[in-house]
Formats: C-alpha cells, structure tokens, sequence
C-alpha cells in the first residue's frame, strides 16, 4: 500500500489576528485613500464607537447589498506600493509622519503653540462668536477644528494620475 507523504506539519493551530492587528491593517488600508475619504472613516468609528475594521467591512457590506460592489475605484497610485501616509503640521506647515492616527502636530511643541493660541481665541471668542456655530456636534477625537487648515491640499492631491473607473479598466483590456 502506498504510503501517503505525511510531512504536512501537524496541523497549524488557526491563526490568531487580534482585533488590534485588523484595525491597524484597516487604518493601513484607509491611509491609502485620498485623505479626505479616510479621514471621514475615522470620524464615523469616532461617532459609533465601532472597531475599525468592523466599519471598513460594514462599508464594502453596504456597497454589496446596494449592488455596487462590482463598481470599484482604482487608484493608480495603489502600483507603486503603500502609502506612508505623511501629514502636514497644524503648526508649522512641515510635513511629518504620525506616530498617531490624526495627530495634527509634529511635534509636543507644535501642539503647545496651538494649544497656547487656541485658548486665547477662546478669550476672544467670549466676545464674538465667531467658532461657535460653525461646528455643530463636533466628535471629540476627530481633526474638525474649525481651522484655516482644516483642508489638507498635501494628501488630496497625492497619487500619479487620475482616478480610474472599474468599468473603464474591462474596456482597456
Ligand atoms: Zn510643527
């Protein structure tokens, strides 16, 4: 009787990914989204209060009960590998790389400035109420601050080329 090659190692205990792994891999994947997109992510976890890669998986489940999965987007910058995602300081203007998801500051410095200059617009706006308003229901831990810099041009602008339609790509081939 033949015998079977039984070198399979023994059998492998099914691989343990922890919640923490699947989050960090989820917020890898979203920093290769146009900023903006990623950003949005972020702040309805912040709001729901859900893991991370349970929203990014409840977005492609949405987008799969509308029949819209077959309609992805590519971006062509996705060729060249991940994306380190690098971020501007609020402060200083100087890109950094974060050492954490939304930091606004390279550095404690940078951060202290800002926050020594927030507290005196808060002064000031006892007299005017000029930030109040503009920002209703603001989630604690999301970079909404009713800033000139809310708007990061260095990440929306980033990639080589032009977004690509699903459907263009199947014309291309
Ligand atoms: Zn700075």
């Amino acid at each position: 009787m033949a015998k079977v090659p039984t070198d399979v190692k023994q059998p492998t205990k099914e691989p343990t990914v922890t919640d923490e792994q699947l989050n960090a891999a989820a917020d890898l994947l979203l920093t290769q989204l146009p900023d903006h997109a990623g950003e949005l992510v972020h702040i309805l976890q912040g709001e729901y209060q859900v893991q991370l890669w349970h929203l990014l998986c409840g977005i492609m489940l949405a987008m799969h009960q509308e029949g819209r999965l077959s309609a992805f987007t590519l971006d062509p910058a996705w060729r060249d590998g991940l994306r380190q995602r690098m971020l501007k300081c609020h402060e200083c203007n100087k890109l950094f790389k974060p050492h954490n998801i939304g930091q606004k500051f390279c550095t404690n410095t940078c951060g202290n400035i800002n926050e020594a200059r927030k507290l005196d617009l808060n002064e000031k706006d006892t007299q005017n109420d000029t930030y109040t308003d503009s920002v209703p229901n603001k989630p604690e831990s999301v970079d909404s601050e009713p800033s000139p810099n809310n708007v990061d041009p260095v990440i929306a602008t980033d990639g080589t080329g032009n977004w690509v339609e699903a459907g263009s790509l199947l014309l291309d081939s």
